[in-house]
């Protein structure tokens, strides 16, 4: 039994790292750099992405020409779980592309994050596909959680010819005549132009960077908010407080109307802005992806503490013959991770699985749905074998795991490493087999083997 304890004590203790996501940090650590770079590579028109199902390159996002990146925004955050997505046309050429992500506990109470998705000039990478990606991506990571309040995702057009699509819609939220009333929106994190920081791309640069604010309802609050922000968690950026702020992007139309905004991006303060504003030079060669990768986890950090996260536990504890969600109160559906599909009455806290395989467990409480990561589980029979039946040297090994299987059965053998990543894994009925371990590198794993009756799990040591 003590291999398999070992082992079993090790993946319990893997669940509750990798499988609880309602920590900030964690939030922010699912901030892809990657994700960013093909979202600004796409949007900037660097290279093709499909739209509607049809390959499409976006030429420009000219106010007059850039109803497919409307369609791009829309469609993208349409994909995502618990958002609604809506396109507010507000005059013959312009379209805001809103998501709204309803808050469970204070609906009325309304986070938003904003970019505007126009430009001046082909390309115009930094300025401002740097922020739209950022909200996207944030939006990927946010929707999969529930919040107490509600998240507002926008994308404005018609900033350049006069912040005409925040405008528009932040009178018409302030509105309280004629018997409507006016949105309770908390907070206003605009994002344009994050991607430009002094040196060459990838190279570490000043990480300067400005929060635009004036004292205008709780605006310095927000501010002080991404201040204690940058002290608690780890971020490679350096803060400039701009007070009075520029009025020159979204975020001033929701000043106009009383409402508490920040902008955060490159820093003008210190002219460390791009060289190439307003121009078709403005190109994804120059955005330094590390730099916009850092304050787009600052606003998710933002965003992830503002909203509220709620606390629907969606760990899941394994044993040896079973996954138990670790919530209590709620509904469950258990899910193949790797076909990706519903296991039919699969519906209770706890499920046995009766094949190897990963899966995850989709929560639903009210109006809150959370789905756990995916678990890795081995089905192991009760019995182990004994040892005169198997036998695995040298340990530590060299290079080469020696097996003497004198069982006379077919054996399946699975590697894994100490993190629970599946390696290798195959079958063999011979009495003497050798498993090639130069390609691994030095550590601990283990190598499960199971027949028709038996299975037991054996820790081995590369050195
Ligand atoms: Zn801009």
């Amino acid at each position: 039994m003590k291999h398999k304890l070992i082992f079993s004590l090790l993946l319990l203790m893997l669940c509750f790292n990798v499988s609880f996501s309602q920590s900030i940090q964690d939030i922010i650590n699912q901030v892809s750099n990657a994700n960013l770079q093909l979202r600004v590579n796409e949007l900037s028109g660097e290279q093709a992405t499909v739209i509607n199902g049809v390959s499409r390159t976006i030429a420009n996002r000219l106010h007059s020409n850039n109803d497919l990146a409307a369609d791009y925004i829309e469609e993208r955050l349409s994909a995502f779980p618990n958002l609604t997505v809506a396109v507010q046309n507000f005059n013959s050429t312009g379209k805001n592309v809103i998501a709204t992500q309803l808050g469970q506990t204070n609906p009325d109470n309304i986070y938003m994050i904003c970019a505007h998705y126009d430009s001046v000039a082909d390309y115009c990478a930094d300025d401002n596909a740097t922020g739209v990606a950022a909200v996207i991506e944030i939006a990927r990571i946010m929707s999969q959680q529930c919040t107490d309040n509600t998240i507002i995702y926008a994308l404005w057009d018609e900033e350049e010819i006069g912040l005409l699509g925040a405008n528009f819609y932040a009178q018409q939220v302030a509105d309280d005549t004629n018997g409507n009333t006016r949105d309770n929106i908390l907070g206003v994190l605009n994002m344009d132009m994050i991607g430009y920081d002094g040196d060459a791309p990838g190279t570490p640069g000043d990480n300067d960077f400005d929060i635009d604010v004036r004292p205008i309802a709780n605006s310095i609050a927000i501010k002080d908010d991404l201040l204690t922000i940058l002290n608690t968690y780890s971020f490679d950026l350096n803060v400039i407080v701009v007070n009075p702020g520029t009025p020159a992007s979204d975020h001033s139309r929701f000043w106009n109307q009383g409402y508490s905004a920040v902008l955060v991006g490159e820093s003008w303060a210190t002219n460390d802005e791009t060289p190439n504003y307003h121009t078709a030079n403005d190109r994804v060669v120059d955005i330094d992806f590390q730099y916009m990768t850092e304050l787009t986890k600052l606003v998710a950090a933002y965003v992830a503490t503002k909203s509220g996260l709620v606390a629907l536990d969606n760990m899941v504890t394994q044993t040896d013959t079973s996954l138990m969600a670790n919530e209590t109160a709620a509904n469950y559906q258990w899910y193949n991770c790797d076909t990706e599909i519903e296991i039919s009455g699969a519906t209770n806290q706890t499920f046995v699985p009766t094949t190897t395989g990963n899966y995850a467990v989709e929560l639903t409480n009210g109006l809150c749905t959370e789905r756990s990561s995916c678990i890795n589980f081995s089905v192991l029979s009760a019995s182990e074998f004994s040892e005169d039946e198997l036998h695995l040297y040298p340990n530590p090994m060299a290079s080469v795991l020696k097996i003497d299987n004198r069982t006379n059965e077919n054996l399946s053998i699975t590697i894994h490493t100490i993190s629970g990543k599946t390696i290798n894994k195959f079958q063999s009925e011979k009495s003497y087999v050798e498993v090639d371990f130069k390609k691994y590198a030095s550590g601990i794993y283990f190598i499960t083997i199971a027949s028709e009756s038996k299975a037991s799990t054996f820790k081995m040591v590369k050195a």
